[in-house]
């Protein structure tokens, strides 16, 4: 059967079989995972798992081949140079701390990182550490009211003193999809290293890394529809040759003594420890299913999702949504007040329709504040989710408004 987003999908989800009821809006979370990465995981664990890299058996080969496979996969899937690019890690954030802990140890004292106004704070707090450490200068790209990124003042905000340029491909609460395709030329352009956080986008967007231009990237598993415990930092090989290692034991070695250590060449020099074996196969089959839907039926399908839920949404009485209010450039995640109502409460009444929604900061406190909030509830849609989903979110804010709203 041909895998097409839509209410047809839900079938490759056995969540859904469990919950037929269930309205699960809470994908820039974390999404629900098809049998296809289930069964990938399961088969490895049931027939070949071992530990790989170290044994000459032929099951510990057996593991190592599915491990370095799904390394192939996720490259194609962000189209890397080699494999070699790919590095898996715990989730995003442990992707990103390897970036800020590493790129900072090239600058000095008075050189600009530059974040935005939008980032979560997996992309936010380890520049912080990373700014105290070395002193460096951050500086932000701000947001508009509707929660675009305000270019207004970009060729003041890059200048020579830009050393990094670290930026979200996609906010996790208002959806926005950012100008990477204005922004990293201007970035390179005066010699910045620039890390994307792919982690919102990549279960909506494609992301092709030679074409972005960018040098470093991080995504998590989970957020594809793989396994949680493991993430992707790529970047260009260049880059990751002449990085030092983050963390150091077994594996990422080349020879050591009682007095020091070398190096292995990338991937194995930052993958110390015994790495997320399941969860790279898992990840694998994740990355190759959506591959399988195909970008292009994803996006048609997400733009028309997308401007069907702003339709509606904005139409609720009451309701202030937190991003942009039209379909372009813009993903289906939808942070909102409802007038009246605290956020958790929407959340709650939603819940005891069958409406799964997060409500809270969602990672990104000073977003929040920026909008004068403490919190959103938000509704996040992915590939699965159908237009009477929205239906089912929207009367669900009807009720609560009806129940809570003074
Ligand atoms: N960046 C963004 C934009 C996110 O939405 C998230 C998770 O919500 C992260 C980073 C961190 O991802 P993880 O918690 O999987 O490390």
């Amino acid at each position: 059967m041909a895998l097409q987003p839509g209410s047809s999908l839900k079938e490759a989800f056995p969540v859904f079989a469990h919950h037929r009821e269930l309205v699960f809006l809470d994908n820039a979370a974390s999404c629900q995972k098809p049998v296809v990465v289930l069964e990938a995981m399961d088969k490895l664990y049931r027939t070949s798992y071992a530990n790989v890299h170290r044994g000459v058996y032929q099951i510990s080969e057996a593991a190592t081949a599915q491990f370095e496979g799904a390394r192939q996969d996720v490259a194609r899937f962000i189209n890397a140079a080699s494999a070699e690019e790919v590095i898996f890690t715990r989730n995003a954030t442990a992707a990103l701390n390897v970036a800020a802990a590493s790129l900072a140890l090239g600058l000095k004292a008075g050189d600009e990182v530059l974040l935005t106004h939008l980032e979560h704070h997996a992309n936010l707090v380890p520049w912080q550490e990373a700014a105290k450490r070395h002193q460096l200068v951050l500086k932000f790209i701000p947001v508009t009211e509707e929660g675009r990124l305000d270019l207004s003042s970009i060729d003041e905000l890059i200048n020579s003193r830009t050393k990094v340029l670290a930026i979200t491909a996609t906010s996790n609460v208002t959806g926005t999809v950012t100008e990477l395709d204005k922004l990293i030329p201007k970035a390179k352009a005066v010699g910045a290293t620039v890390v994307v956080d792919a982690a919102q986008a990549a279960q909506h967007l494609p992301l092709d890394v030679q074409a972005l231009g960018c040098d470093l990237l991080a995504f998590s598993g989970h957020k594809v529809f793989g396994p949680s415990g493991i993430g992707v930092l790529w970047g260009r090989m260049e880059l990751l040759s002449s990085l030092p290692p983050f963390e150091f034991g077994g594996n990422m070695i080349q020879e050591v003594s009682y007095e020091s250590a070398s190096f292995a060449p990338p991937p194995a020099r930052f993958e110390a420890g015994t790495p997320p074996i399941a969860e790279a196969v898992g990840l694998g089959a994740a990355v190759k299913f959506i591959q399988q839907i195909g970008w292009g039926a994803i996006c048609d399908y997400e733009e028309g999702l997308t401007r069907y839920a702003l339709e509606k949404l904005v139409a609720v009485p009451g309701l202030r949504l937190i991003g942009p209010s039209t379909p372009e450039a813009r993903a289906p995640v939808f942070s909102f007040v409802l007038e009246g109502v605290h956020p958790h409460d929407v959340a709650s009444i939603l819940d005891g329709v069958g409406v799964a929604v997060r409500a809270g900061h969602h990672c990104a406190m000073p977003l929040h504040k920026r909008f004068g909030l403490p919190a959103t509830t938000r509704a996040s849609f992915t590939i699965y989710n159908t237009e009477e989903d929205v239906n089912a979110l929207v009367s669900g804010l009807a009720k609560a408004r009806q129940m809570l709203a003074l």
